[in-house]
């Protein structure tokens, strides 16, 4: 068990695949979890679960992307909640395609969704940790920000900038005990790589630039998350890990 002292924490892009993993394993650790996802079904889905094994949990449909949308949520939830302690800055989408090819809706929606998002959300949760002078914020980046990936301009782009924020932020709110980590996954098995994975020839491709010579599982991301989420971590900021199965080092 790791230890955690009665802490709210909302997880962003928790109705499914790696969100999911992060809202159950913090749940399962006795954090009480506001899961937000686009669609209300999803994350809607997620707390029930949690709160039918025990657990403690709030579903809420919100759009990461709309900037107005974030605030409303987070003023509402500060209002319900004493504080949220813990920010998992995890929704992310695709929206591949060569530079060339690529239109300049999927850049802005892209950015908008997988970065803008972080600077939202944290703009409006952080400034409570600020004044209880504790709080966690892990934000979900990727393999592709640190190496790049060809066919996705717009994801690596949005994704090495979240690696900017995450070392701005962790010097910004040191003095206030808030840590503020990445986490760079590689290929995990999620709706989100389902492609992929269920093609032989292009999994076979992709594992060869795998040391570890298979796909990663959400739990793989939710364990070391969980783990910068705890009191044990708290002499961890502005780091950026990579659980990718050595795919970038
Ligand atoms: P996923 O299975 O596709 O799930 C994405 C989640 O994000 C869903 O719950 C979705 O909500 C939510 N979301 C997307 N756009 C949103 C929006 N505008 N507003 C609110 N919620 C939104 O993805 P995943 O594979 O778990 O990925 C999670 C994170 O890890 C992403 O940031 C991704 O870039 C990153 N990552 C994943 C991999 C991988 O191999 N899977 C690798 C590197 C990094 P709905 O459920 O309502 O659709």
């Amino acid at each position: 068990m790791l230890t955690f002292k009665n802490r709210t924490a909302l997880v962003t892009g928790a109705g499914r695949g790696i969100g999911k993993a992060i809202a159950e394993t913090l749940a399962g650790q006795g954090v009480t979890v506001v899961c937000v996802s686009k669609s209300a079904d999803s994350c809607g889905a997620v707390a029930a679960a949690i709160t039918a094994a025990g657990g403690k949990a709030k579903a809420l449909a919100v759009d990461v992307a709309d900037g107005a949308a974030v605030a409303k949520a987070a003023e509402q939830l500060l209002a319900e909640f004493p504080a949220i302690d813990i920010l998992v800055n995890n929704a992310g989408i695709t929206r591949d395609g060569l530079l060339f090819r690529m239109s300049a809706e999927d850049w802005d929606s892209v950015i908008a969704t997988n970065l803008s998002s972080c600077f939202h959300w944290t703009k409006h949760l952080a400034r409570p940790m600020t004044r209880a002078r504790w709080g966690r914020i892990v934000n979900m980046a990727s393999v592709s920000g640190i190496m790049g990936n060809a066919g996705q301009a717009n994801y690596s782009a949005a994704k090495a900038g979240m690696i900017g924020l995450t070392k701005t932020l962790a010097r910004e709110f040191a003095s206030r005990s808030i840590t503020v980590n990445a986490v760079a996954p590689g290929f995990i098995k999620t709706d989100m790589t389902t492609e992929f994975v269920n093609n032989a020839e292009v999994s076979a491709k992709i594992l060869e630039a795998v040391p570890l010579r298979r796909f990663g599982e959400a739990a793989d991301i939710a364990n070391l998350t969980a783990f910068l989420c705890s009191e044990e971590a708290g002499y961890i900021t502005g780091q950026v890990f990579s659980v990718d199965g050595g795919m970038a080092m």
